[in-house]
């Protein structure tokens, strides 16, 4: 089993630890810093597995340890969560301090991982800087975070920064490639997940993504032919469901980035491949200023409804200026 073999990208950070562990280089420390859902708590699992493989091909994938990881039963792999918005000093005291003060029962290593180090609160940094800076000898942190700016400098400075970067379109496409739907269902997936195969996988298991992705752009096109009646009613069914006009407003600040798009390159990876007549239709009718307006108007509706503003009249407004012509 080659080592990372199940992780899209991050070639760069693979070959520096395939690198540190062959040449027995691994520090005690790493921070590994990047977007939501682009495979740093895989990374992390796997090169645990690595460390604490006992067969000749690390990792074996058969021996004991392996198996261990795999089920995330391995009493030397410590995966420190949140406590609720926050990681709490007495947490950190319990199971990083503490933890890592006993020895490994199996393998050569005791590996703590602190999946959002970003929550961790100061007094709790504080209290894990003395883990970090003397570690012992068979100790590994891993720290995982999205926000390297809500670390302490002192915690950066004693441990290597790894950067895990958004995967590119290709790579989601490949990992989309295991899941049983059509290639134009996989290329909206794909770029609806910016970057992340967590949020591809959350979209695919959401059932109403892609029917609230319709509902939302039928919406927009009807009013695009709507009278003053018709538009009270789209006004009027948009409003039934509250919960939903937040998304409905998501998609649309979207459809207009691929009017902007379009009118100006002509082409692009656009969030609505599927409806991409329509999409050339409505640039060829639209100025840029118009574009750029109604995108603004968008922004400033998801404004108002954030600040509990009544959905109806933020709504009524929005469409009202949405089909109002001005030069
Ligand atoms: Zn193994």
């Amino acid at each position: 089993m080659e080592l990372f073999q199940d992780i899209r990208g991050h070639e760069d950070i693979k070959k520096y630890f395939k690198k540190a562990i062959q040449t027995d280089k691994i520090s005690h420390s790493y921070i590994f810093e990047g977007p939501k859902g682009v495979g740093k708590k895989m990374m992390a699992m796997s090169l645990a597995k690595a460390l604490l493989c006992q067969g000749e091909d690390r990792p074996c994938g058969k021996c004991k340890a392996c198996t261990l990881v795999e089920a995330g039963t391995h009493p030397d792999i410590i995966k420190v969560d949140k406590d609720t918005r926050t990681t709490k000093i007495d947490t950190i005291r319990e199971q990083v301090v503490k933890n890592m003060d006993i020895k490994p029962y199996q393998g050569p290593y005791k590996i703590i991982i602190v999946t959002e180090a970003d929550t961790v609160t100061i007094e709790g940094q504080n209290a894990m800087l003395k883990t970090i800076e003397e570690p012992p000898s068979y100790g590994m942190i891993i720290l995982i975070t999205e926000n390297l700016a809500k670390l302490l400098p002192t915690i950066k400075s004693r441990c290597i920064q790894l950067r895990f970067n958004p995967l590119n379109q290709t790579q989601i496409m490949e990992y989309l490639q295991g899941y049983p739907i059509s290639e134009v269902q996989k290329e909206i997936y794909a770029q609806f997940a910016e970057g992340s195969i967590g949020t591809a996988k959350k979209l695919i298991e959401d059932e109403d993504f892609l029917e609230e992705r319709k509902t939302s752009i039928n919406y927009l096109l009807e009013l695009q032919k709507a009278d003053l009646m018709q538009m009270y009613n789209i006004q009027k069914s948009i409003c039934e469901d509250k919960e939903f006009i937040s998304s409905l407003l998501e998609f649309w600040l979207l459809w207009y980035r691929d009017l902007a798009i379009l009118k100006a390159t002509g082409e692009g990876n656009l969030y609505y491949l599927d409806y991409k007549t329509h999409l050339l239709d409505m640039a060829s009718k639209l100025t840029y200023n118009t574009i750029d307006r109604h995108i603004k108007l968008i922004k400033d509706a998801t404004m108002q409804i954030n600040q509990n503003i009544y959905p109806t009249f933020v709504i009524e407004n929005l469409l009202l200026k949405i089909k109002e012509r001005k030069k």
